[in-house]
């Protein structure tokens, strides 16, 4: 019988495909085993098989797979299912979804090579030359384009294949090798008969004149002792340490020719270097010990709970006690971590604790070591996991418990491309699935999750204290206008924060300022007309970037250098207007030129070491001054930070986006939470136009629960998350009137449908044109008790694709976006 199987391609088509499988593969064959396939005229890829039968496909013939690359899954059934109900919900394919899931070590890397087509049956049709190019294919398994043009001589290759191809005699594929790279260190020993000390010192005489020889050889045993030599030679040294140690490279050769030294190949794990001090104890403190019996107890009855806890509180011991006893009862553990936290503190304490039994998951590590804890979480060898929102789909077979950190994060969602998923979402969705636990954490949870442990639907455990006998800082709105008026500002600065930071510079403290815009200002203006530099594909002002000189589209990334004069009117006097990160970090050693400043932003860590070095600096105590954008609001914990500065925080208040009051609420809460970590109380200034703000009333009360309830009483009002699901759809096209029509027609569909209440838009995008393309965004909000959601987002897909197959819209592209955040 035939034996067909189905797979998963990482394209954006929303079926399966089936293959062939060749007799001799059929038995090997596994769901989660990827397989090399042809798709379309003469692509190969790499595809996952999702199901083996004996059903031929009605619409077309089955093509024979190329490579079966696994004998043993690499995919787990599990992840199959969440790859599949990750498409449904976030509506995209199961292709999109593998393609995020698995690092591109475990996908193929090409090169053009050629094989005979066992499908083909009509020697008849080829000339000789033919039948004898393809006696050598059948011989050689495939070869590559460069065989193939050494064997055919003077023949126009092209022309050549090209007929082989049209006959489909051959098919032409990529070459198929596995990227990844194990970690492989060499290894030295002497061979078991000069390993005592006796042999040893006879060998070294009977080196004699090989003076070089001897050195090697001396050299190992200075770092294997004579004395130690009968037990300790076999686990042998890195040939690393002999070469640092220079000695003759041709020598040692020599040496190992000879078999006195043997050389040999050791797998290590890339995380080893990660320094890791002894294990340590931790006691938690009674409030601790109370919150990690509380969550424990709660896990019995529910699925999920919400650990508020407030800034240095301590979550981390918390959860590492939490994780400690699942892994106790035998269970994996996955840890999530926003995106930037990771390089920092959080890890190194997680290290500690957990050794090397820990796997990192991190996207800023290289795809070997990526492919690396892949397989560690398959074997089994990383009970537990800590990493960025893909590690939810790491192969677990046995998990019993996710903890979601910083729960409240936005960065969990993924943006673009798709699939545009919710890690915490779908880390309770897999949970579920796998009948662990969850664990969401923060210090001012997303409005989602509190509304759930009010509702009972999650347990809630709070946490209201510090750790040790800190307190929480003291939160002091500036008001700018008052200063403005006094004329008592220098720069962008207050009075106040000026006072404050420069007291802090005195008595060896540090102080952290925050401001949520990277460069050196949003825009450049020419005094003279008024000119003001825009981006030529988006519809938004080039930031001035002070040290490179240039002029930046934050949007596309377009640079170019900063106008001498302006290129309007010819003068020269061009003003930086506005507040980055630079112009802060400027301002501040301008001000302060004894003062040490380090600014922590986009631009100050793109190298893979970066974000690290700049806390190990700040962390010395040699810099006063920490400047930076979200960045500084995370995770930090230092010792002598008793200042936090916030600047503009009417900007994070006024963007226009329901969810501008809990963003602002937590993002100031968090970075205020920086100070004071220790036995002295810390200070926040926060500086603002309008100190009556309703959201930094709560700020400075650290009153989370007022913050909430009032909130949640509009979300109501106007029928928001949480208790709505919001779809976005943004329509691009070019043409500006088009994306407006296509808009419009698509909305007015979806109006028919579900009721102009529950339609926004179209309107224009808050950024209207990026990349040259024209946005008009709608938005779709249902009622979670009410809608059939499942239905709706089926309808929704047939409009789509009613949409873009009309003639007209041809070139309009939409974008689907299912719990935009
Ligand atoms: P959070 O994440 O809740 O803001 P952290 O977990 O960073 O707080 O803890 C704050 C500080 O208190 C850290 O420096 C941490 O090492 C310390 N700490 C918390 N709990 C303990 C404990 N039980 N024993 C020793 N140190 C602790
Ligand atoms: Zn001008
Ligand atoms: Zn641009």
């Amino acid at each position: 019988m035939d034996v067909f199987i189905d797979v998963i391609l990482p394209v954006p088509i929303p079926q399966f495909f089936t293959y062939r499988l060749p007799r001799h593969l059929a038995e090997l064959a596994k769901v989660g085993c990827r397989v090399v396939v042809e798709f379309g005229k003469s692509r190969v890829m790499t595809a996952l098989v999702v199901k083996i039968h004996g059903n031929p496909p009605e619409k077309y013939p089955a093509k024979y797979i190329q490579e079966l690359l696994d004998t043993e899954p690499v995919v787990t059934p599990t992840q199959i299912w969440l790859f599949q109900w990750v498409a449904e919900y976030y509506m995209c394919t199961a292709g999109e979804v593998m393609n995020v899931a698995l690092p591109s070590g475990l996908k193929i890397s090409s090169q053009s090579k050629i094989q005979y087509n066992p499908d083909f049956h009509h020697d008849e049709l080829l000339t000789d030359l033919e039948k004898s190019f393809m006696d050598v294919l059948i011989r050689e398994d495939s070869i590559s384009y460069e065989e193939a043009g050494r064997l055919l001589g003077e023949q126009d290759l092209n022309k050549f294949l090209k007929s082989l191809v049209a006959k489909h005699a051959i098919i032409l594929f990529e070459e198929v090798n596995e990227r990844y790279k194990p970690k492989l260190i060499k290894k030295i020993r002497l061979h078991s008969d000069y390993a005592t000390d006796e042999n040893a010192l006879m060998l070294l005489e009977s080196l004699g004149k090989a003076k070089k020889q001897q050195e090697v050889l001396l050299k190992y045993l200075s770092i294997i002792p004579l004395d130690q030599l009968s037990e300790k030679n076999e686990e042998g040294i890195d040939k690393q340490r002999l070469k640092e140690a220079e000695v003759s490279d041709s020598a040692l050769a020599a040496l190992i020719t000879k078999g006195i030294f043997e050389q040999w190949e050791v797998q290590v794990s890339r995380f080893d270097s990660l320094e890791s001090d002894s294990l340590r104890e931790i006691q938690l403190s009674p409030a601790q010990e109370a919150a990690s019996d509380q969550i424990m107890g709660l896990f019995s009855t529910k699925d999920v709970v919400l650990f508020h806890g407030i800034t240095g509180s301590g979550k981390t011991e918390v959860y590492i006690d939490i994780i400690k006893k699942a892994l106790d009862s035998g269970t994996q553990v996955l840890f999530l971590l926003p995106e930037i936290a990771l390089t920092t503190q959080i890890v190194r304490r997680l290290k500690r604790v957990f050794g090397d039994t820990m796997g990192i998951y991190h996207s800023r590590f290289s795809d070997n070591e990526r492919v690396e804890v892949w397989r560690g979480v398959l074997d089994q060898k990383f009970q537990f996991v800590v990493g960025v929102r893909s590690s939810i789909f790491l192969p677990f077979s046995n998990l019993g418990l996710i903890i979601v950190d910083e729960e409240h994060e936005s960065s969990y969602k993924q943006f673009d491309p798709a699939p545009r998923y919710h890690a915490r979402d779908v880390a309770i969705m897999l949970a579920l699935k796998m009948k662990a636990k969850v664990l969401l954490g923060s210090a001012t949870p997303s409005m989602e999750s509190f509304y759930q442990a009010q509702t009972g639907k999650y347990g809630l455990v709070s946490l209201k204290e510090r750790f040790g006998n800190a307190q929480l800082p003291h939160i002091r709105l500036v008001n700018m206008r008052v200063e403005r008026e006094k004329k008592t500002l220098t720069k962008e600065f207050s009075s106040v924060l000026l006072e404050a930071i420069g007291q802090n510079i005195e008595n060896k403290k540090q102080s952290i300022i925050f401001q949520n815009r990277r460069g050196y200002a949003p825009y450049l203006n020419c005094q003279q007309c008024n000119w003001i530099p825009h981006c030529n594909q988006c519809s938004v002002t080039l930031t001035h970037h002070l040290n490179a000189r240039t002029l930046i589209c934050h949007y596309c990334g377009y640079s170019e250098s900063v106008p001498r004069v302006c290129p309007a009117c010819g003068s020269p006097h061009l003003r930086s207007v506005g507040v980055g990160t630079e112009r802060i970090e400027d301002d501040l050693r301008e001000i302060f030129p004894e003062a040490g400043v380090l600014r922590m932003d986009l631009d100050t860590t793109r190298t893979k070491n970066a974000y690290e070095n700049i806390i190990g600096e700040f962390e010395t105590g040699e810099v006063d001054i920490l400047v930076g954008t979200q960045m500084v609001t995370k995770g930090l914990d230092f010792d002598r930070v008793n200042l936090v500065g916030v600047f503009n925080a009417d900007k994070l208040i006024n963007f226009p986006d329901f969810r501008s009051g809990e963003r602002a609420f937590q993002l100031i809460t968090q970075v205020s939470g920086r100070a004071g970590r220790r036995e002295e109380k810390g200070i926040v200034l926060i500086q603002t136009n309008n100190p009556a703000n309703r959201v930094l009333q709560y700020i400075v009360d650290s009153d989370y629960e007022g913050f909430y309830a009032s909130e949640i009483k509009e979300r109501e009002a106007y029928n928001y998350p949480p208790f709505s699901r919001i779809i976005e759809l943004t329509v691009k096209d070019v043409d500006r009137n088009l994306a407006q029509e296509a808009a419009e027609v698509l909305a007015k569909r979806m109006k028919d449908y579900l009721g102009e209440q529950r339609i926004l838009g179209p309107e224009r995008g808050l950024v209207e044109r990026i990349r040259n393309k024209f946005h008009f965004v709608i938005w779709m909000k249902l009622e979670k008790e009410k809608m059939n959601i499942q239905a709706t987002k089926q309808y929704l897909q047939k409009e789509l694709v009613h949409l873009i197959t009309e003639k007209k819209f041809k070139s309009v592209q939409v974008v689907v976006n299912v719990d935009a955040v």
